[in-house]
């Protein structure tokens, strides 16, 4: 009884640590995503940017006293934009 305790843990702890990295991976992921998406916009003749309309370019929203990151541009100060073309 004892001994099937114990290795519950170690396999609880294992697995905690398995799941740790691979949410640390799935975030490196995700950033390398978000740089190589951006620098596709800069390449492409399609793409714009512009000073994010919501924030006016500061990267977050003042409300209640309380700055917090703005939710259209996450902080960049700046959106992506389709060019308008007929
Ligand atoms: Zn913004």
């Amino acid at each position: 009884m004892t001994k099937e305790i114990e290795n519950i843990k170690k396999e609880i702890n294992q697995m905690i640590i398995e799941r740790d990295n691979l949410t640390k991976k799935i975030n490196e992921i995700s950033v390398e995503i978000t740089n190589k998406t951006r620098r596709l916009y800069e390449l492409s003749p399609k793409y714009i940017k512009v000073v994010c309309p919501s924030c006016g370019g500061k990267g977050y929203i003042q409300e209640d006293n309380r700055k917090r990151i703005c939710p259209s541009c996450g902080g960049v100060e700046y959106l992506w934009m389709v060019k308008y073309e007929k």
